[in-house]
């Protein structure tokens, strides 16, 4: 590959594209008296800090802090954060997880010196823009899903299903009722079962059925009056509408019991159908998936949680409420609840989430919101169109908004999911969820999401394609990728190893 007349600059460590391909530590950068601040001299007597402080406090086995200049650290920086996969950079198929395009309306509208610079700590009266933008994103999301009241305390998905199963308890404790199990089903989420048991509720699984749906005769068989809640996510994470839910949901009540909806994939139903209208009692929303927010190493997450009337008592404190006529105009925070389950999050929440989704909903407007699930619906199955012919697709149906293929068809060859993977990063892709859900032996999970054009899924679709193909004719290759990246496969076997550089001065791809 490597030109002759590249050979200078890369027997001295650059790469030809006048990058750097060995990043050092800023430790390893530091030099002595390299600065990055300029502050006036100190005009306080005897300023020496470390006599003003009790010696047994001083510590003299911490390595010295790193020297440099705020350029050194400023391109250090940047430089690495051009090493990332980003949804800014190409498709993110992460399945479950919707990793969807985040529109720049919502930065801008989250920048807003008005929302960006508020003090949590301001009083009521000078929050009020805030409050009412809680307020109407509330009344949205309870609209969207056909839920009474919601509450935007929750920082995650995970979050909100623990306020979900708190509110549950909280409303059978109420009741004088005790019960100890909750009902899950084994395509469910881990987050499911930890919420439940984190409530100290006992989990028992539910057996899907052969065609990859929740029957209601299984939900028959473990249902009583010890149960608590069934934790349903629908869409399920095999991408696949439950058509029982609504005879489930009947079950659950039947029996006292309450019918908690993962709402982690929302993204399939926007604006087409609504969980509180199929008997879901109390639900999650992720903002950061559903509603564009950024996710992960993008900012903090935010999973507000909504409830029909029946929890609205448990619901946590404060509640944004708007003034009623006779109080005047504007919006106030209440905090008198005795049932509430109290407070999640310090002040309002993730303020800057709200601001976003709030900008992505009011932008699109409910036929965008509806145009969104309907075009996420149509580029999973679209992929799995093209997909089917060459890879295993364990249930083979119409899905919703993501589709879970498997490494069946490969095993001759040797090649399994982590090395499917592996090479599509080879290709330029983030790699999808793999081996989840766990009913699926060797799963890759795909969920493309609504905004990628028909030519950018024909190029992932055209990826995959080759590689089952590469799988076949040369298994090795595939079975070692990547092989194009900067780090060579890592031992995950040893995972506290340093990895090894991929880069040599002279090495032919
Ligand atoms: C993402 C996800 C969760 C958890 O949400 P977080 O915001 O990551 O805590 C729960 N259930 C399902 C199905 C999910 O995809």
């Amino acid at each position: 590959m490597s030109d002759e007349r590249d050979a200078g600059p890369e027997r001295l460590g650059y790469a030809t594209r006048g990058i750097e391909y060995e990043e050092p530590l800023l430790f390893e950068r530091s030099r002595p008296g390299r600065v990055g601040y300029s502050l006036p001299a100190s005009d306080v007597p005897d300023a020496d800090p470390a006599a003003a402080l009790d010696p047994s406090w001083l510590r003299s086995d911490v390595p010295a802090l790193p020297e440099l200049s705020e350029v050194d650290v400023v391109r250090h920086f940047t430089r690495l954060s051009t090493w990332n996969a980003a949804v800014d950079l190409g498709l993110y198929p992460l399945g479950s997880c919707t990793m969807k395009y985040n529109p720049k309306i919502n930065e801008w509208a989250a920048r807003l010196p008005g929302f960006a610079r508020a003090h949590p700590l301001q009083p009521v009266a000078q929050s009020q823009g805030l409050l009412e933008l809680m307020w109407r994103l509330e009344q949205a999301l309870a609209e969207i899903s056909g839920m009474d009241r919601v509450s935007l305390q929750p920082a995650a998905g995970a979050q909100g299903e623990l306020a979900g199963i708190m509110m549950i308890r909280a409303y059978h404790e109420h009741r004088g009722e005790k019960r100890h199990k909750v009902l899950v089903p084994d395509s469910a989420h881990g987050t499911n079962p930890a919420s439940a048991a984190l409530n100290d509720y006992e989990v028992e699984t539910i057996p899907s059925g052969r065609d990859g749906v929740l029957h209601p005769e299984a939900v028959e068989r473990a249902m009583n009056e010890d149960v608590a809640a069934l934790m349903i996510t629908n869409p399920s994470t095999l991408g696949l509408f439950e058509p029982h839910i609504a005879a489930i949901c009947d079950l659950v009540h039947a029996r006292g019991g309450l019918v908690y909806g993962d709402g982690a994939n929302l993204n399939a139903l926007l604006g087409i159908a609504r969980p509180g209208d199929l008997g879901i009692d109390v639900m999650h929303f992720n903002l950061h998936k559903t509603f564009s927010t950024p996710h992960g190493g993008g900012g903090p997450g935010s999973g507000p949680v909504g409830v029909k009337n029946i929890l609205a008592p448990y619901l946590p404190i404060p509640v944004v409420r708007r003034l009623e006529q006779a109080e005047g105009e504007g919006f106030a925070l209440d905090y008198e609840f005795p049932r509430s389950i109290g407070r999640l999050h310090a002040n309002f929440g993730n303020v800057g989430m709200f601001v976003r989704a709030w900008a992505y909903i009011r932008s699109l407007g409910p036929d965008g919101l509806r145009r969104c699930a309907e075009m996420a619906v149509l580029n999973a199955n679209y992929l799995l169109a093209r997909l089917r012919h060459a890879w295993h697709v364990p249930i083979d149906r119409t899905v919703m908004h993501e589709c879970v293929l498997s490494d069946k068809d490969l095993e001759p060859s040797g090649v399994t999911t982590l090395d499917v993977a592996k090479r599509l990063i080879d290709y330029g892709y983030h790699p999808p969820t793999v081996y989840f859900p766990l009913i699926v032996h060797g799963a890759l999970m795909i969920e493309p999401t609504e905004s990628e054009s028909l030519e950018g899924l024909d190029r992932f679709a055209d990826a995959l394609l080759a590689i089952a193909d590469e799988a076949r004719r040369d298994p090795d290759w595939v079975r070692t990728a990547p092989h194009r990246t900067r780090l060579a496969r890592l031992d995950e076997t040893r995972a506290a190893r340093r990895p090894v550089l991929r880069w040599q001065p002279a090495s032919s791809d």
